[in-house]
């Protein structure tokens, strides 16, 4: 072991946790001692993540779930040993609707992720009419886009499924995760996969299936997860049990700690020293950093080493949204069954999609309570979130009575709001990580991460966190054999 090499991790989300999680692991296997420290601004761990537990019931007022098919998030929580405590959604009663035309719809089955498969459950639902249908179905015979250049989302799905697919289904599924508009989505940075099928099979749809008939079967030594999956109690026991071991493992957590300017100073040849000033004036070195805070925070920090750095990290827009979480008397209408519905942004709705928590993750609430998530906000969409709190639950219980017929008074409410939350990855954004990263690499061991970058998704951040440790690692132990992963290639994975 050489002697201890300073570490600061700025930022305490889940991207600032995983990133020192995997820094442990990888520090030892490459024998390298590390002394890290992570800072972070809020009187809490975790970020975006909160759990709530007001008696009986859990409520999520930021992430509620995370896909399982993205390994990063199932792989930390084995790790963290719990296993046991995650998840699935609901097995009765797992459909999901759409609000199209006022009225709520069955969201066809038979989606392969977010890809209409087949066209028998769209027919079934009326959502789209015969010529919408007819449009999708030929989808295999679109010739495929340009290999180069960036296409919007909106572009991409019109020209590959036809506008009726994209407006009432494909819109709201996918722009939703972002809380986004999808005309100014870049496809590259937010679906990747879905580029690269079209290039590689000529289809999407083609692409899916010739994937799905090559995958390995499902080992049945593995349980068998659900799309979504959650931990029993909340995302905030992954909070828990990552602060948790990370406190065994010596990492120094300190809260209350906001970073406000940040100097580098020449160490040796081709090192640096990074000094960070604290809100309080006290002052922090390290000699690997990462920052693991919103861009817009990032930027701030890094413009006085690199003006372009930090205009380029201005130029990755975020979005405001608001979760509102009510539980009411469990007198449930025909329109209350499944998970929830999603609403399609030409709906014009504040609602972006609502959620029966209760119905779709056991153990939220009291059985005789429907506990419901409501999200609002997003781009081009946050005029809502100046109205007071209960203003704002006012008239998201309009829209739930309209929709869904739930007229009784909420027992419990909560709301939450979320200030430039989501970060949007708008056209260009690939290239832009791509200078990012040319500028930023002029300091080794200063390394980016979070959901600015390459996917807001909680296993996307984890993996992020990962690469970013590796990187630190391969920069103070002066790997030049090691390909150094470069921002613009660490793809949403
Ligand atoms: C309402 C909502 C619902 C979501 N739902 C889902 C979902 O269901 N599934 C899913 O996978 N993802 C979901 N996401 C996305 C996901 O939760 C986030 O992308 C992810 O948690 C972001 O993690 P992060 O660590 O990159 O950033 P953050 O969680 O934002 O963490 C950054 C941290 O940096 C700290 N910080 C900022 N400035 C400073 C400073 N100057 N000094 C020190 N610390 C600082 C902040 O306080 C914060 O704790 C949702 C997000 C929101 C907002």
């Amino acid at each position: 072991m050489t002697r201890p090499r300073t570490v600061v991790i700025v930022g305490g989300g889940i991207s600032g946790l995983a990133t020192a999680f995997s820094l442990h692991e990888k520090a030892s296997k490459a024998g390298l001692s590390i002394r890290c420290t992570i800072l972070e601004s809020d009187t809490s761990w975790g970020g975006k993540i909160v759990t709530h537990r007001i008696g009986e019931i859990v409520t999520e007022a930021g992430p509620d779930s995370f896909l399982s098919q993205k390994q990063a998030g199932l792989d930390l929580c084995m790790k963290l040993g719990l296993a046991d405590q995650l998840i699935n959604t609901n097995e009765t009663g797992k459909k999901a609707c759409v609000l199209y035309g006022g009225r709520l719809h069955d969201l066809p089955e038979g989606l392969l992720s977010f890809v209409p498969k087949q066209l028998g459950p769209f027919f079934r639902s009326g959502l789209l009419s015969w010529t919408g249908l007819a449009r999708m179905g030929l989808e295999f015979a679109v010739p495929p886009g340009p290999s180069t250049g960036d296409e919007s989302l909106a572009a991409f799905l019109c020209r590959r499924f036809g506008a009726q697919a994209y407006e009432r289904v494909l819109e709201p599924l996918m722009a939703g995760i972002y809380a986004g508009n999808a005309e100014q989505m870049s496809l590259r940075a937010t679906f990747p996969r879905f580029f690269e099928l079209e290039q590689q099979h000529g289809s999407v749809v083609r692409g899916m299936m010739a994937a799905k008939k090559a995958a390995s079967p499902v080992s049945t030594a593995q349980p068998r997860r659900t799309m979504f999956v959650s931990l029993k109690n909340g995302l905030g026991d992954l909070v828990t049990a990552l602060t948790t071991r990370l406190t065994q493992q010596g990492v120094e957590l300190r809260l209350g700690a906001r970073v406000d300017a940040l100097r580098v100073r020449s160490h040796e040849l081709g090192r640096w020293i990074y000094d960070l000033i604290l809100h309080d004036g006290s002052a922090l070195s390290a000699e690997g950093l990462v920052l693991a805070t919103p861009a817009y925070v990032s930027a701030e920090l890094l413009r006085p080493l690199t003006p372009i750095a930090g205009g380029l990290l201005d130029m990755i827009p975020y979005a405001s949204t608001a979760t509102i979480a009510m539980a009411f008397p469990r007198t449930l209408t025909s329109a209350i069954e499944g998970f929830g519905f999603i609403v399609p942004r030409r709906e014009q709705r504040h609602l972006i999609a609502a959620t029966w928590t209760s119905l779709k993750w056991p153990h939220r609430a009291p059985t005789d309570q429907l506990l419901v998530r409501c999200y609002v906000g997003g781009v081009g969409r946050e005029d809502i979130l100046q109205l007071g709190d209960q203003m704002l639950t006012a008239t998201v219980r309009e829209e739930l009575a309209t929709v869904c017929g739930i007229r009784v008074e909420p027992s419990y409410t909560e709301v939450n709001r979320w200030w430039k939350a989501m970060p949007q990855y708008t056209l260009g954004h690939l290239d832009r990580l791509a200078q990012l990263d040319a500028a930023v690499s002029r300091y080794p061991g200063l390394v980016l991460a979070g959901a600015g970058y390459h996917g807001v998704g909680i296993p996307d951040c984890i993996r992020d966190g990962a690469l970013a440790a590796e990187r630190v690692v391969q920069d103070l132990i002066g790997g030049t054999s090691v390909a150094r992963r470069s921002l613009a290639s660490r793809a949403p994975g």
